[in-house]
């Protein structure tokens, strides 16, 4: 019995150690509490799970020093309760307190153990720090989902298949424009927000997703209830059952209408740019970087001739078998940024001829900055090249006829000049040799004829000489007020015969000396002014000067003359006309004009060479305004020569045994020379050559040569050369007289020849070359004024001539004055004046002498024979000297 009982112990005491270890073998902790609430035994895991060291320290103590302390109170109630019910139980959302005092959540499961005596409890506790944890972290990552769902607008839904129902989170229905109470849950509910166009489609691909297996990875666009079409991009995951049946669809939904905008306008743009290729009016062609045709304009396919079809996606080497090696260097070069372009270029065509073509290749870029092929423009010149050729040789052929002109128009008035020359000295001559009054009269006539053609012929030489270039600007020092105050003092006759002023109005501080022509600026102004005074009755004219602008640092003038009247004006439609050759306003009003409609053209000409402009504002009855512009005129430090007022008529020449050659081929010319000089105390050769010329010349040594320069055998620029060349003759100054229009450059000649004598000259010419170079004696008439002569004595009443002495001479000094400033500026009206107050002062004075002179200066007036007036001007003093000699005193 001991025994069985001992064998009984032990197996008890083994049992319970085998409890123990089982205990300690949980991942849970187990105590065991009795009723009052004492821990009767615990396990390993317990003291771990509380940061015990030994179980010890808990058997025996009260459940709740594993409780957090605001709980013990709470939990001894509980535990009562529980006691009077025994039934199991399981507590969560409770807490543990560890030795350390820290708590952490835990779940606790309560089972009785109903014993003989009493009941115990097993506690089993579970703790859920871990799985808390995990659960933070998962209600975070939701949390973090959510936003990012949320800022990206991406809409989240879920369909179960098997039952048809579909849930979608609030994004879902702010993408389809609904409220969620307007959505039923169901697959139908997503297809009827579809656009129309796209719901068989994206049904197909649910089914294909579904049942194939693909990706369902899709755009659609939906339809609001406000039928606004929004664009939505749908990616969805496909969950298997076992069977491999498809059980549910999860996707997200987000709205690429922005996208989907931009994309839009980019195709229209492109098309547009397409487009815009095509039918731009210029070869254009765009290609890749393999060179394939990306789009060409019609103007490309018609230059090439080429069909569109053919063309797009091919090669240009293919579209151009035998392009040159060269220009698949150039292409490969632009393909690398480079820009190349010619502005001709020849290629030969099939048929052999050339094409002229201008092109330009550039490389285009992409949206990243990457060259995506080049662009070729051509164009096709070789119409351009042909006309432009053809232009230039009747260009050329122009040039030539205008040459061929110009030589004609030289030799010609050469031609003319020379016998016009006889005609007029002879005339001349034989005028004052011959008394018969008829014979006089047809003489007159013949110098009349003769000097309006010579008048012709020197303005149309002029005009044709500007024409062809050949007028020369020779600029010197001009004084630009005091040349305009000679004007005024040139037209004051005329201003005072018509009632007109004729102002000049120069700013302060207008430079004294600037360098221009100032012949042709003289030439100019005259004609400005003069068409000014012709053409104004009431009024008169202004000429004003203004500096424009003024280069400080080269010292260069910009400067404006302004010739201003009150006159009758010109109709705006006539401003370009007027300045063209031979043309003039033909009105009642300009009627009477006599001139030759050259004048403005040769102006307008002369102020463009002289690098200026002229503009011309007026109205009809308005007055003109002929405005002159020159820039960057230089200013000058030479003393402004002044003119020398030479006149003949004024001067009596003695000369004193000097020898004079006369070289000329046309013995007419020699004749006339002679017949002028035979009353001088000169001793008169003749040459007919150049050759002959230099062997007088040697012989006789003479005092100065006359040289023709258009001879036979040698010319007189040859002759010239031989006698420079020899010792004896070397200083003997030689005077060209030539009738060459070829004299346009004077300063050339005058650089070999010592003067100049044109054809046809006159004796007061003649005189005044001669008297530069032999020894002469000219007398003032004033100087002997005191003496008297018996011609004055014989030929003037002495009634008269007492009684009015002074006064008479005064009064012819005064006629001698106009005289010559008429003979420079002939204006017919003061001419006629000077005709009539002439005539009126020699009839009151008896002076019947002067009456055949009257007459001549008359009939030359009444044929308006300008420079047959101009010349009989110019003999009113010798005439009066004749009657009077020089020593008689007037
Ligand atoms: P013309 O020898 O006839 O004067 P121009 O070439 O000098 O030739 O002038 C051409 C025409 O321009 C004149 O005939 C006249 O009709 C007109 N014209 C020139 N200047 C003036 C002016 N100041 N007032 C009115 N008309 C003018």
């Amino acid at each position: 019995m001991i025994n069985s009982n001992l064998v009984f112990e032990k197996q008890l005491k083994q049992n319970a150690h085998l409890f123990r270890l089982f205990l300690d073998t949980l991942t849970d902790a187990i105590l065991l509490v009795d009723q009052s609430g004492k821990i009767v035994q615990l396990n390993r895991q317990t003291i771990l799970m509380f940061g015990y060291e030994s179980k010890k320290e808990l058997i025996g103590k009260a459940v709740e020093i594993l409780l957090p302390n605001q709980f013990k109170n709470a939990h001894q109630t509980h535990r009562s309760i529980f006691f009077e019910d025994a039934e199991s139980q399981s507590l969560s959302n409770l807490f543990g307190k560890r030795k350390d005092s820290t708590t952490f959540p835990v779940e606790v499961n309560l089972a009785p153990l109903p014993l003989e005596k009493n009941t115990i409890f097993s506690v089993c506790i579970q703790d859920l720090s871990k799985y808390r944890e995990a659960e933070e972290k998962l209600h975070q990552v939701t949390e973090r989902l959510m936003l990012a769902t949320q800022a990206a607008n991406i809409g989240i839904w879920d369909w179960d298949i098997i039952n048809n129902v579909l849930v979608w989170d609030n994004a879902m229905y702010a993408l389809y424009g609904i409220s969620e109470n307007q959505f039923t849950g169901v697959y139908e509910a997503w297809e009827a927000g579809l656009h129309p166009e796209d719901k068989e489609r994206s049904r197909e691909e649910v089914q294909e997703a579904l049942l194939e297996g693909k990706e369902f990875n899709t755009e659609f666009r939906v339809v609001w209830p406000d039928t606004s079409v929004h664009y939505i991009k749908a990616i969805a995951k496909i969950y298997y059952d076992t069977q491999g049946n498809a059980v549910r669809m999860v996707g997200t939904n987000w709205d690429i209408t922005p996208l989907k905008i931009a994309d839009k306008q980019i195709v229209e743009n492109a098309n547009r740019n397409k487009v815009f290729v095509e039918q731009a009016p210029s070869a254009i062609a765009m290609f890749d970087k393999q060179m394939r045709y990306l789009t060409i304009s019609k103007q490309w396919l018609k230059d090439y001739q080429l069909k569109e079809e053919n063309i797009i996606g091919r090669s240009h080497y293919e579209v151009f078998p035998g392009t040159k090696e060269e220009l698949k260097a150039i292409y490969q070069e632009c393909l690398q940024g480079a820009v190349n372009r010619r502005d001709e270029d020849g290629f030969e065509r099939a048929d052999g001829s050339i094409q002229w073509i201008k092109w330009e290749i550039r490389p285009w870029y992409n949206l990243d900055n990457q060259i995506g092929g080049i662009l070729m423009f051509t164009e096709d010149i070789s119409t351009r090249k042909q006309t432009e050729a053809e232009l230039r040789r009747a260009k050329q052929l122009a040039e030539d006829a205008n040459k061929a002109k110009s030589e004609f128009l030289t030799n010609m008035s050469h031609e003319i000049r020379t016998p016009m020359n006889a005609i007029l000295g002879f005339s001349e001559v034989l005028y004052n040799t011959i008394s018969d009054p008829i014979a006089k009269g047809h003489l007159e006539t013949i110098l009349t004829s003769g000097n309006t053609l010579l008048n012709l012929i020197n303005d149309l030489l002029d005009l044709s000489k500007i024409e062809s270039g050949r007028v020369e600007i020779n600029p010197e020092a001009v004084n630009l007020p005091q040349l305009i105050n000679d004007l005024q003092q040139l037209f004051a006759t005329e201003t005072a015969k018509k009632s007109l002023y004729l102002n000049i109005k120069v700013p302060m501080g207008f430079p004294q000396s600037l360098m221009m022509d100032k012949v042709r600026l003289k030439q100019i102004l005259i004609n400005l002014i003069g068409n000014a005074i012709k053409f104004t009755d009431a009024g008169g004219v202004t000429v004003q000067l203004a500096l424009e602008n003024f280069n400080r640092k080269q010292l260069l003038y910009g400067i404006s003359i302004q010739v201003k009247d009150t006159g009758i004006g010109i109709s705006p439609e006539y401003h370009k006309k007027i300045f063209e050759s031979f043309w003039q306003v033909r009105t009642v009003l300009t009627k009477k004009n006599k001139g030759t409609g050259l004048g403005l053209a040769i102006t307008k000409r002369l102020v463009e060479l002289m690098g200026g402009n002229i503009h011309l504002q007026s109205a009809l009855g308005r007055g003109c305004s002929f405005t002159l512009h020159f820039e960057d005129l230089p200013t000058s430090d030479e003393p402004i020569k002044q003119d020398a007022s030479f006149d003949w008529n004024d001067k009596k020449v003695k000369f004193f045994h000097s020898k004079v050659l006369i070289v000329d081929d046309f013995p007419i010319n020699q004749k006339l020379i002679k017949t002028y000089l035979k009353q001088y105390d000169l001793q008169l050769h003749v040459a007919e050559n150049g050759v002959e010329a230099v062997k007088k010349a040697s012989q006789v040594i003479p005092d100065i040569i006359l040289m023709d320069l258009l001879m036979p055998e040698m010319n007189g620029e040859e002759a010239l050369e031989v006698l420079r060349a020899q010792e004896i003759t070397q200083t003997i100054p030689v005077i060209a007289f030539t009738a060459s229009t070829s004299v346009n450059n004077p300063e050339k000649m005058l650089s070999k020849f010592d003067g100049i004598l044109r054809k046809p000259t006159t004796r007061a010419e003649l005189l005044r070359q001669l008297t530069r170079f032999l020894p002469n004696e000219i007398q003032m008439q004033n100087s002997v004024a005191e003496s008297q002569t018996t011609a004055l004595e014989h030929n003037i009443p002495k009634q008269g001539m007492e009684v009015n002495r002074t006064h008479l001479e005064a009064l012819l000094s005064q006629f001698s004055q106009r005289s010559e400033a008429l003979a420079e500026i002939v204006s017919l009206d003061d001419v006629s004046l000077f005709i009539e107050e002439l005539s009126d002062f020699c009839t009151q004075h008896q002076l019947d002498y002067m009456t055949e002179y009257i007459r001549q200066l008359n009939n030359r007036y009444q044929e308006f024979d300008i420079h047959g007036i101009s010349q009989q001007l110019t003999y009113f003093t010798p005439w009066v000297e004749e009657i009077f000699p020089k020593d008689s005193g007037l």
